[in-house]
This record gives structure tokens, sequence and C-alpha cells, in this order.
């Protein structure tokens, strides 16, 4: 939706933490990047995420040759899953996320500074549209797992 006041085009976004950026205990460090670049946190859960909720997720790569080593890699620890709120957030994170294959991932980005060159375990999901991002927050998250909050910055960008 858009502020009539500020023009600010409120998103939301799906970003979750894969089983390497967990295991490498990198959590805190993308959380603050996010936080850094102005954006809102609205729902933050930890889980194991069950095989029907990842072919869900990944139902478009279901006929990838790769699909098989990617619900292993996706299984092989615990998540963390967040919803991120903000101006234009789902272009904006898949910018700060960097390209899907670390190798060509630029500095900077999450991919280009913390992954290993292994295209699958690049450490972190974006939702790539509008649209995906909807679809993934409604898979991902109830409701009432969802926080409406009035952060204080909006006294600055909208009078
Ligand atoms: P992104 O996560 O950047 O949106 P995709 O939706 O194309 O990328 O792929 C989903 C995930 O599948 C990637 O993040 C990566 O973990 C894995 N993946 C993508 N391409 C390959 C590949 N060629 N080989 C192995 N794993 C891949």
């Amino acid at each position: 939706s858009v502020c009539l006041h500020c023009l600010t085009l409120w998103e939301r976004t799906l970003i979750a933490v894969k089983p390497d950026g967990v295991h490498r205990r990198l959590v805190g460090q993308i959380i603050q990047r996010f936080e850094q670049r102005g954006f809102k946190l609205v729902g933050l859960k930890m889980l194991k995420v069950p095989e029907d909720l990842l072919t869900q997720h990944y139902c478009q790569l279901r006929s990838k040759p790769f699909f098989p080593r990617l619900l292993e890699y996706m299984s092989s620890g615990p998540v963390v899953a967040m919803v991120w709120e903000g101006h234009k957030v789902v272009q904006a994170s898949r910018v700060m996320v960097g390209h899907t294959n670390p190798a060509e991932a630029q500095a900077g980005t999450v991919r280009g500074d913390f992954s290993v060159l292994i295209i699958y375990r690049n450490v972190v999901h974006a939702s790539d549209s509008l649209e995906g991002a909807q679809r993934e927050i409604q898979l991902w998250f109830t409701g009432k797992e969802l926080v409406n909050w009035d952060c204080c910055d909006q006294s600055f960008t909208c009078e």
C-alpha cells in the first residue's frame, strides 16, 4: 500500500536465514543489515522446516535436477524465518542478498560477503517478487504471528 503523505510504498517480504547461515552464527549480522537499512521486523521465528512447507515454498523448482539436494540442504538444520516491512522492501532485499550463485554475488551483499562458494548453500532466502512475497508469507506465517507496530522512524519520514 502507498502512504498518501510521504509516498512510502509499503511492502512485506520473507527473508529466511538458511541452515548454513544459522550453523555459522550469521543470524545477528543478517538481522542487523535489514535494521540498518531502515526496514521494520514484523515477524520472526526459528523452525526445522517441515518437508511439505519446503516443497510448497520451492514448488516452481520441483522439476530441477538439484531439487532433492535443495530439500536436503534446507532440512539440514533450523531456519530463521522473518518478515520485513518497508519501502520497496522486496526489490531492495534481493539487492542486499545478492546473486543466487555465491561465486557471482557482489561484495557488500549477504551472499557475496558470507557464502562459501557452493551454489546451493547461499546463506539466505529473499522473496523474488511482490506476488511471491505474499504467497510465501502466507505459507510460513499465520496472521497472528505478524505484528503491526509503528516504528518511531515514521515520525521523521511521514508528517
Ligand atoms: P534465489 O534463492 O536466489 O531466489 P532460486 O529461486 O533460483 O534462487 O533457487 C532457490 C535456491 O535453490 C537457491 O537459493 C539455491 O539454494 C538453490 N539453487 C538454485 N540453483 C541451483 C543450482 N543450479 N544447483 C544447486 N542449487 C541451486
